[in-house]
């Protein structure tokens, strides 16, 4: 039985900032002005005797909830805590992990009360420096964010709150970023690629240099970042950095819906209570995500039958020809199923971060390597990796590898018939 563990409940299908990049309002897809402004009590509920029954079928023990927006804070803390208790009451026999995603904005004490009370987890978007966050982040009368989302981190931190989301930004120099999660004590924070396919390059990509073999702005990024946290005896956690260590190492990460082999067992319940697949795949076209399954008339488990669905729940497995003739295909994995989208090909591609992955995997091994010692590195049997060498192996693919239908699959999602 396939089992969904990870739900990500869009409670606002609104915003009060309004950030460039964002997938829910400014890439390809508009489709969220026909969704009710906020999930019903009545949604939640119906969710939640969904899940029950879900779990009870597929032996769920454990599951993560995501308050999702839009913006969830547009929400009160009363509607936090009946959510919070209709899902534990109404699933009795599953231990349950609440975290709420937020820009931070509308972050006060009355917040923090109820997340310490009814143990809900926080994550806060922050850009870097208050002039590069404010370029993106923005209220809808273009005013940045900064000053704001910085006044609530603080008042997270004293709360025991630490956690930080970023979208990279190239543009942003890494010794700027690392000095501002220093200057504000970030003790957790996690990196995002920002959304984005071949035919909408994200920002910090030249157009004109993308298909350059050298080019490889993120991963230069990345790299210097990687360096400077790696040399600070008093770092903070970087979940991205860390996994991308455990997986070159062999460990038991599996991976997510970004890198691995994993499954992404990921579900978005939509404010009406639609079931859908991971709403950044948006960014691909209009109404991408879109089906007729709803939490009030449908199981779980109907997700299946989406088409898109089964491409993102197995994106690791259903790969375009490059990544299964690629030397680091088990730990990038092609990469996030939104990223390979093309409207000429649908999904039949390495993710556009590809060569940035190539080169930051490299980097990454070679650097662990030279610090290990000699008997270590013959235990772990991990090679040094060659940018060159690996961009050079992918150009020389030999006989065909992909399955026909999955690669008829893939492409079945080209806009231009
Ligand atoms: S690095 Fe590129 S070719 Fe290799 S698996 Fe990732 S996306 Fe595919």
């Amino acid at each position: 039985m396939i089992k969904i563990t990870s739900f990500v409940l869009k409670i606002a299908s609104r915003c009060n900032l309004n950030c460039s990049y964002c997938y829910m309002y400014n890439l390809g897809d508009k489709t969220y002005l026909n969704q009710p402004k906020f999930m019903s009590i009545e949604t939640i509920k119906a969710f939640a005797n969904q899940f029950e029954l879900h779990s009870n079928i597929a032996g769920i023990k454990y599951a993560q909830i995501v308050f999702h927006g839009g913006e969830p804070l547009l929400l009160n803390p009363e509607y936090f805590k009946n959510c919070v208790t209709i899902i534990k009451e109404t699933v009795p026999n599953v231990e349950f992990s609440f975290t709420v995603q937020t820009n931070g904005v509308l972050l006060n004490q009355e917040w923090f009360d109820v997340f310490k009370s009814h143990e809900i987890r926080l994550g806060i978007s922050l850009d870097g420096p208050k002039k590069y966050h404010d370029e993106y982040r923005v209220f809808h009368n273009g005013k940045g964010s900064y000053e704001d989302v910085v006044k609530g981190f603080k008042l997270a931190k004293k709360n025991g709150f630490v956690a930080i989301l970023m979208v990279l930004n190239p543009e942003l120099p890494a010794k700027d970023f690392y000095d501002e999660i220093k200057k504000l004590e970030v003790e957790s924070l996690n990196l995002l690629f920002p959304d984005g396919h071949y035919d909408q390059l994200p920002f910090g990509i030249d157009k004109l240099r993308f298909g350059d073999e050298d080019y490889t702005p993120y991963a230069d990024w990345l790299i210097e970042l990687f360096q400077i946290w790696k040399k600070d005896i008093d770092r903070p956690a970087i979940r991205f950095f860390e996994d991308l260590v455990e997986m070159l190492l062999g460990g038991n990460h599996s991976g997510n819906q970004n890198f691995g082999k994993k499954q992404n067992g990921v579900v978005v319940i939509e404010t009406n209570g639609n079931i859908e697949v991971v709403d950044s795949l948006r960014a691909s076209f209009e109404g991408i995500t879109r089906n007729n399954l709803n939490v009030h008339t449908n199981k779980i488990q109907d997700i299946f039958e989406d088409d898109i669905f089964d491409i993102y729940y197995n994106s690791h497995e259903k790969v375009c020809e490059k990544c299964l003739n690629c030397p680091v295909y088990d730990i990038c994995g092609g990469g996030f199923l939104g990223n390979r989208y093309a409207l000429k090909n649908g999904f039949d591609n390495p993710t556009i971060y590809c060569k940035d992955i190539i080169r930051l995997l490299s980097h990454i091994q070679n650097d662990i390597l030279e610090t290990l010692p000699a008997n270590t590195l013959d235990e772990l049997e991990v090679e040094p990796l060659s940018y060159e060498w690996m961009m050079g192996e992918l150009k020389n693919q030999g006989e065909e590898l992909i399955n026909k239908q999955v690669k008829e699959k893939l492409i079945s999602f080209k806009q231009n018939h």
